[in-house]
């Protein structure tokens, strides 16, 4: 006999085949069920019981399950392992099936196709963080980005020619990548965290994009939302396809397409980004990131537009001012500042709860999310006087959504359940018919109470009762004695007779059975009811979503200046004097990050001034001094204190003037990129590299040890060159860490580049760090102090000070390489202590032999110093 799919598998198999590249989560009765190749991996990655169900092609065929109520944690999983999951609901009522023949099978279909870009569910989402679908699209020359968050509606696109595809991807941190077939984007994407999705040719086609994006917002023609390139059409258009694809019909409400030109915002690349752990800390996490450390937020949508500023501080001086001036006000008048963030604690995440309503996935708690929200946003209103145009701005974007909420305040109880399929959440009074249904429904006893009580007046009987059993339903019961008034006229017209038993006679009426069927049926009544009630309201709210989403921006705008303003208040932060000129000048500047985790420990952070002068173009400060004196924590703050000041915000220093930056650009040497576990000397060259290639003099550089990947002489000469183009080429400011001593002398030569150092002291033989920033050049010892310090034996910090010395009288000589001079020392000088050599000590000296120190990272050279101080 040959093995028949049965009916029900047959339709798994077709939706199956119609919906390649995801698994399918097959709906059947309370389980989403997996079959086959689906089964076995999703059973993997979920750590759920594989099992078995018939058989296919004479196999048993694998299954796996997971419950329907439960299904959103096992997606999160799925997603987060980077499956993209189909869901394929029952489309109609079982018994409906049933109705066309034994073997007909419930009609299932795909109604949704669930991947990292396109969530809207609040546990699958990260409430302070954007959730991004990008596309990247090319046509012809010309390229462009697009980027989405279906969670709020946000859509945008801006040119980005292919080079600059890295640097936006780490600005936008985008869930989901679309790129064209073919298009090897895999590494850019993985390195963006994104997952890449292909798609076709047709998805990118621009002349489709058009009519496809018309569709989307409802419009003729676009023309209304701006001019937009081919290439940025594609890019949306994909976006626009892809959306139908995964939401099945059902469009999420977008806001109008915003172009956004790359002159407005500062230009930070992926490596900077990294490096000075804007919004992710090296360690992966958001912790000890400068968000975190700065984020004051109180609602998750001001979070998410925190995260926006910080990602890409702005360039546009006017917008800069008018941030940094509602900021101010705000830091001016405490009283207001805290009272509008307590109101804002309240207001719910509007942006996601309409989103999720537009979807037809959103429920009686986003209603009444929207309706708290506008409620707040109207108290908000009213605290904000006229005073700051960018707040009174904000504020009339709040108010006049009274009917909205005078609707929605009327219709939904106060805390609605997450679900409308279950009912219970229109408020009491607002539906009369509904109250009526659910009185019944509710209070079915006392209605029958009620109606035995008009019976018994009725018919004198005071013994009679109505009573309930499965089979007869409610029924009117008497003893046989008294039953025969009601088995007589006039009664009996109304009391029909059902049954006689040994004592009793049971009646019913036509009002009796009339209100058993509304009892029962109440119940599916006062949903049906709710669920138009629901339907109206969605509708209401809907109508006014583009206004709805207006009124949540202005409250995520508030809530991060407010955020500033207590965090400047809190930690003593300045306005910074933002302008176009080229100067940086920062007195008594801190790390935000650093000093917060210095505080939790009880230590200080030594403040520090950092001047790049305006006037002299280029300004470059060449700073040197020991290892851990606190170089890259001067360098990065003076980058971070350029971030937040372009953001809008105050900044950690006594005073500040920074002249707009173009551009930010910071490299790390590549011995301290340990994290990254690449081939680090190439990828500092190629870093340092797009650093001269593309810095213009607006640009602000920060190079913390670079050309230490590789041996002395080589990387001295890397750093000096590098140092010369940025001063002669890039002409920019810069600030240039370095353990090349010899660099310094780069200062009195070129009229522009200063020398500052951090400061250390020795006292009673250790080293003191002061981490205080001075000018001029570093005392030049240090190495060999910090040896000491680290436990080195005496005489091989004496032996290293000789090395050093013959090396330094070698160069100066200029003649000969390190490795003729180490032929030329003397291998001992100092006789190993008598009287019997030490086999202990000499297994040190076996482990110097051969050395190369200059092929030693820092990191290295700390290392073997402990291997050292354990074999001695
Ligand atoms: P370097 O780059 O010179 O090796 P770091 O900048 O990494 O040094 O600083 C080393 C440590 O010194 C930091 O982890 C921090 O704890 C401390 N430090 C740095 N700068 C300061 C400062 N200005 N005030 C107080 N402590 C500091």
């Amino acid at each position: 006999m040959t093995d028949q799919p049965t009916p029900m598998m047959a339709q798994y198999l077709a939706i199956r085949e119609a919906n390649p590249g995801a698994l399918l989560f097959y709906r059947m009765g309370d389980f989403y069920e997996m079959f086959f190749e689906d089964a076995v991996s999703a059973a993997a990655a979920l750590d759920i019981a594989l099992t078995r169900r018939g058989t296919h092609g004479g196999e048993p065929i694998p299954m796996c399950g997971v419950p329907v109520h439960a299904a959103e944690s096992y997606l999160l999983t799925l997603i987060r392992k980077g499956f993209r999951v189909a869901i394929a609901e029952q489309m109609e009522d079982p018994a409906e099936a049933k109705k066309r023949g034994s073997k007909s099978v419930v009609a299932r279909d795909v109604v949704r196709l669930v991947t990292p870009g396109t969530l809207t569910e609040e546990s699958l989402l990260e409430a302070r963080r954007h959730n991004f679908l990008a596309a990247f699209a090319t046509v012809r020359d010309d390229c462009a980005l697009a980027w989405v968050d279906i969670s709020t509606g946000a859509l945008r696109v801006a040119p980005c020619p292919q080079v600059r595809l890295g640097p936006e991807l780490a600005r936008h941190a985008p869930r989901e990548l679309l790129a064209l077939d073919g298009s090897r984007l895999d590494d850019i994407a993985a390195e963006a965290g994104a997952a890449l999705t292909e798609l076709s040719a047709a998805s990118f086609d621009s002349t489709a994009a058009v009519h496809r994006l018309c569709v989307l917002y409802g419009v003729e023609t676009l023309d209304g939302f701006g001019q937009f390139t081919r290439a940025e059409l594609s890019a949306m258009g994909a976006i626009a396809d892809y959306l139908m694809l995964t939401q099945r019909g059902r469009m999420p409400r977008l806001s109008p397409p915003v172009r956004e030109s790359g002159a407005g915002a500062m230009q930070i690349d992926a490596a900077t980004r990294r490096n000075l752990e804007l919004t992710q800390a090296l360690s992966g996490g958001r912790e000890g990131s400068l968000l975190a450390a700065i984020d004051r937020t109180v609602t998750a949508p001001g979070a998410r537009l925190l995260e926006r500023r910080i990602s890409a501080p702005s360039r546009d001086l006017a917008l800069i001012h008018r941030r940094q001036a509602a900021v101010a006000a705000l830091v001016e008048n405490a009283r207001l500042t805290a009272d509008l963030r307590d109101t804002l604690a309240r207001v719910p995440d509007m942006d996601r709860a309409l989103s999720r309503l537009a979807l037809e996935r959103g429920g009686p708690r986003d209603l009444a999310a929207i309706r708290n929200g506008l409620t707040a946003a109207v108290r908000i209103a009213a605290l904000i006087g006229g005073d700051d145009p960018l707040l009174a701005e904000a504020a009339s974007d709040l108010v006049g959504h009274d009917a909205l909420i005078d609707l929605l305040d009327e219709a939904l109880v106060a805390d609605p359940p997450l679900l409308a399929r279950d009912g219970g959440f229109v408020a009491p009074g607002f539906d009369a018919e509904l109250d009526d249904t659910r009185a019944l429904r509710d209070e079915g006893r006392g209605v029958i109470a009620r109606m035995q009580g008009d019976y018994v007046a009725e018919t004198g009987v005071s013994s009679l009762k109505i009573k309930h059993n499965n089979v007869l339903g409610y029924f009117i019961e008497t003893t046989a004695t008294h039953a025969e008034r009601m088995l007589a006229p006039p009664l009996n017209a109304r009391f029909i007779h059902r049954q006689t038993t040994a004592n009793q006679i049971r009646f019913t009426t036509v009002e009796l059975s009339e209100l058993e069927t509304r009892i029962l049926n109440a119940r599916d009544r006062a949903l049906e009811l709710e669920r138009a009630v629901f339907d109206r309201l969605l509708r209401a709210v809907l109508d006014q979503s583009a206004r709805i989403g207006q009124a949540a921006r202005a409250l995520a705008e508030i809530d991060v200046a407010a955020g500033f303003a207590d965090l400047a208040a809190g930690e003593g932060w300045t306005r910074p004097l933002v302008d176009d000129s080229r100067a940086f000048v920062i007195e008594g500047g801190r790390h935000p990050v650093v000093e917060r985790a210095l505080k939790r420990k009880g230590e200080p952070f030594v403040a520090n001034d950092c001047a790049l002068t305006d006037g002299k173009t280029p300004a470059i400060w060449l700073l040197t001094g020991p290892n851990m004196a606190g170089k890259s924590t001067f360098l990065r703050q003076n980058a971070l204190m350029a971030v937040l000041a372009q953001a809008g915000a105050f900044v950690p220093a006594a005073r500040a003037h920074i002249g707009l930056v173009s551009q930010l650009f910071s490299r790390v040497g590549a011995a301290d990129d340990l994290a990254r576990g690449r081939s680090t000397f190439m990828v500092e060259m190629v870093e340092t590299a797009a650093i001269l290639n593309q810095a213009d003099p607006a640009a602000l550089v920060i190079l913390d040890e670079i050309g230490r990947g590789t041996a002395t002489w080589d990387g001295l000469s890397i750093a000096w060159a590098v140092l010369e183009h940025l001063y002669g080429a890039n002409r920019c400011r810069a600030l240039f860490a370095t353990h090349y001593h010899e660099m310094t002398q780069l200062a009195a030569k070129l009229e522009g580049v200063e020398n500052a150092t951090v400061a250390v002291r020795e006292w009673n033989g250790e080293v003191i760090f002061l981490h205080e920033v001075r000018r001029g050049a570093a005392d030049r010892s240090y190495g060999v102090q910090v040896a000491r310090l680290a436990g080195l034996p005496p005489a091989v910090v004496e032996r290293a000070r000789e090395i050093l010395d013959a090396l330094e009288a070698g160069a100066r000589d200029g003649a000969a390489r390190p490795a003729a001079l180490i032929d030329d020392l003397p291998l001992f000088r100092s006789a190993p202590p008598a009287p019997v050599p030490q086999p202990r000590s000499s297994a040190v000296e076996e482990r110097l032999q051969g050395l190369q120190p200059d092929t030693l990272s820092p990191r290295e050279a700390l290392d073997l110093v402990y291997e050292l101080v354990t074999l001695a």
